[in-house]
């Protein structure tokens, strides 16, 4: 196992001039340095090292081009009026990617070093943080396969690799519902399958019916099961709430939906507020129902991106159901204001989500 300390640091001679602050947007500019560590089947992971951010070099047989065996994650860094910078639920992360690796026969990455990297990473691009509101620094944590060899087998080589991405403000005019569409043809992902793990072909197989969606005028999809076309999983790439007269639903974990770190922060968040969460299997049907008889009080999405992304528009089949007349609902922004504020350090943290480096 490698000691965290032996991450070895080769800085940036040439700074990289920095966008300015209302000018992010979401993983367009990468910041001075990256983490780098390599895997041999014979020595495990070695030489962790924090470089220049730069190109990496593959062979074009690396197992990653055409096999897809490749995991990443996603977690945010937040600048505090006050100056400091904390890290959401790290752990969380760290956790999750060791289960996607584990699920994609990738092999386990340290813990403790993991945490290391991102603590020490941040520390050479502290001056990255952006501090306008709604701005944080975007971390990519990702394992690649790079053996050169094209028979179908795990790889005996892969690259741990950690980019960090200054981002914008998600919503600079204000908290604003989408239109969804509920997708009836196309499945994300099915029981068995890597629904689960936060692998990049979940993300490609999503591509065909996220683009039909956008060009009727729809911002994400909302994915059904994969066996039934019946139980609600996801929406876009965020976890899925409903609120239905008085009780917020969501999908229980079945294999095929990712485990949210933004949903479990909100089961925690509302069970802290004693307002009733049930995680279950919901139909579209069940769903369309509560709309037409009026109980569906508000939808949201939830990610690490946008926190909560509420949905003011469902369209099934042809039939539409507007939600809160297309406003955002009184709990989404309750939830919203309180979740950022924690985050962003303004408000008490009363679970320990938040991790200073
Ligand atoms: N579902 C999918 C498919 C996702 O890619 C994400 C983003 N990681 C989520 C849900 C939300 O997860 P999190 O709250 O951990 O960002």
């Amino acid at each position: 196992m490698v000691n965290p300390l032996e991450i070895k640091v080769e800085r940036n001679k040439h700074k990289k001039t920095k966008p300015p602050q209302d000018q992010l947007g979401f993983g367009v500019h990468f910041t001075d340095h990256m983490f780098v560590m390599d895997y041999a089947q014979e020595k495990g992971w070695y030489h962790p090292r924090i470089v220049p951010y730069q190109p990496i070099v593959l062979d074009p047989a690396a197992k990653v081009f055409h096999y897809g065996q490749t995991i990443f994650e996603g977690l945010k860094a937040y600048r505090t009026g006050d100056g400091r910078t904390l890290l959401f639920r790290p752990q969380k992360n760290i956790e999750r990617m060791n289960r996607s690796n584990e699920r994609l026969s990738v092999p386990q990455l340290d813990e403790a070093l993991f945490l290391s990297a991102l603590q020490q990473l941040i520390a050479a691009d502290q001056d990255w943080i952006p501090s306008g509101a709604g701005t944080s620094l975007y971390i990519r944590p990702f394992v690649i396969a790079t053996q050169p060899a094209l028979g179908v087998s795990p790889s005996e080589h892969y690259q741990f690799i950690i980019i960090m991405s200054p981002v914008g403000a998600y919503y600079p005019e204000g908290i604003n519902p989408v239109k969804i569409f509920v997708e009836a043809e196309y499945v994300r992902a099915v029981i068995g399958g890597v629904g689960e793990a936060k692998t990049a072909g979940n993300y490609a197989a999503g591509l065909k019916a996220q683009e039909a969606a956008k060009e009727l005028g729809y911002s994400q999809v909302l994915w059904l099961d994969g066996v039934h076309r019946t139980y609600i999983e996801e929406v876009g790439s965020m976890n899925v709430f409903f609120k239905i007269n008085g009780t917020v639903l969501t999908p229980a974990l079945n294999g095929s939906i990712l485990d949210g770190i933004t949903r479990s922060s909100m089961i925690q968040l509302l069970k802290h507020l004693d307002i009733p969460i049930e995680e279950r299997m919901i139909s579209i049907e069940e769903l369309y129902e509560a709309g037409r008889n009026g109980t569906l009080e508000e939808a949201f999405g939830t990610g690490t991106a946008a926190v909560i992304s509420p949905i003011g528009e469902l369209s099934w089949k042809g039939e539409k159901l507007v939600i809160q007349d297309g406003q955002t609902g009184e709990l989404s922004k309750k939830l919203y204001d309180t979740l950022t504020g924690i985050q962003k350090g303004s408000l008490a943290d009363p679970f320990g989500w938040m991790v200073e480096v």
